[in-house]
C-alpha cells in the first residue's frame, strides 16, 4: 500500500511515522510512505509557498505552482485528497475503505489554506478530521496514517483486535481488564475469570451494547436498532436501566 504525504513540513509527519507502528511496517515493506516536501519545487532564493490572499484579509495561502509542480512531477498515489475541515469527514468506516484501497495521498495545507484552484483542479476530494480547525494539515495526515495504517493487514500484531475493537461492529468496545485481579478493592468481573468463553462473550456483547446505548447511542440509531436478541442480553445482565455499564459492571449474571 503506497501513501504519499505533500508538506511543507516534512520533517513533522516522516519523524511521527518512524516513531509509530508505520516504521515497522515501512521496514517490512507492508507501508510505501513518502513524504514530499512542497519547498522543493520553489525556485526563488526564499523558497516561499505562500503568499497574501487576492481581496485582502489576515493570513496566507499557499500558492498553486509547488504543489502543481510536486503533483506533477512525483506522480503521488490517487484518490489525492486535500486535507481540510470543509471535507468527508474520517471515521472508521472511512478509514477502512482508505485501508482496502491500493494507495492514496494527503495534501497538507497551512495558514489561511490553498489556493482555490488546487482544490477545484488538481485534488480528487477533501478529507477532514473533525469539525475543528487545525493551523495545519500535518496533525490531520498523521491521524488518517495511524488510522489506516493499523487496519492494513499486517501492520498490527494481532489480526483479531481490529475486528473486535470500537465502531467495528457499530459499537464501542467492551470494557478490558487485566492483572490485578483485585485494585483497590475493585475486583474485575468473576465472569471474565470463570473460564467460560462463551459466557465472557455474551457479557462482552452485552457490555458493548450497554456502552453504546449509553455513551454514542447516535451509533445505534443510523439504521442499526436493538434487536429481540439484544434487548433479551441486556436484560439478561441487568444492563437495561438508566445507569449505563458502569453501574454494573463488576456484577456477575448467570
Ligand atoms: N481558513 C481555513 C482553515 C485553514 S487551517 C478555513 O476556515 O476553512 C490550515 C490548514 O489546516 C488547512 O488548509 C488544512 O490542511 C488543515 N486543517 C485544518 N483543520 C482541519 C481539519 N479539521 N481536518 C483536516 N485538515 C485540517
Amino acid at each position: 500500500m503506497r501513501i504519499d504525504v505533500l508538506t511543507i513540513f516534512p520533517e513533522m509527519v516522516t519523524s511521527f511515522a518512524e516513531n509509530s507502528l508505520l516504521g515497522r511496517a515501512q521496514r517490512s515493506s507492508l507501508l510505501d510512505l513518502r513524504v514530499h516536501d512542497l519547498r522543493e519545487a520553489t525556485t526563488d532564493v526564499h523558497r516561499s509557498v505562500d503568499d497574501s490572499p487576492f481581496g485582502g484579509g489576515a493570513g496566507m495561502v499557499l500558492t498553486p505552482g509547488p504543489i502543481f509542480d510536486t503533483v506533477e512531477r512525483e506522480q503521488p498515489a490517487r484518490p489525492l485528497f486535500l486535507l481540510g475541515p470543509g471535507g468527508r469527514r474520517l471515521d472508521q468506516s472511512f478509514a477502512r475503505e482508505l485501508a482496502d484501497s491500493g494507495g492514496f495521498s494527503l495534501l497538507c495545507g497551512r495558514y489561511e489554506g490553498v489556493d482555490e484552484r488546487v482544490r477545484r483542479h488538481l485534488v480528487d476530494g477533501e478529507l477532514s478530521i473533525g469539525d475543528y480547525v487545525l493551523s495545519g494539515g500535518e496533525v490531520a495526515a498523521m491521524v488518517v496514517l495511524e488510522a489506516v495504517g493499523r487496519l492494513v493487514p499486517g501492520v498490527m500484531g494481532n489480526a483479531e483486535s481490529a475486528i473486535e475493537e470500537s465502531f467495528s461492529s457499530g459499537l464501542l468496545e467492551y470494557p478490558q481488564y487485566t492483572r490485578p485481579a483485585e485494585y483497590r478493592g475493585w475486583e474485575v468481573p468473576a465472569v471474565l475469570r470463570s473460564g467460560d468463553h462463551a459466557r465472557v462473550a455474551r457479557w462482552r456483547r452485552a457490555q458493548a451494547l450497554a456502552r453504546t446505548l449509553h455513551d454514542r447511542p447516535d451509533l445505534l440509531g443510523e439504521g442499526r436498532v436493538l434487536d429481540d436478541a439484544d434487548l433479551d442480553l441486556l436484560a439478561q445482565h441487568g444492563l437495561l436501566g438508566e445507569e449505563g455499564p458502569e453501574a454494573t459492571a463488576g456484577s456477575d449474571p448467570t
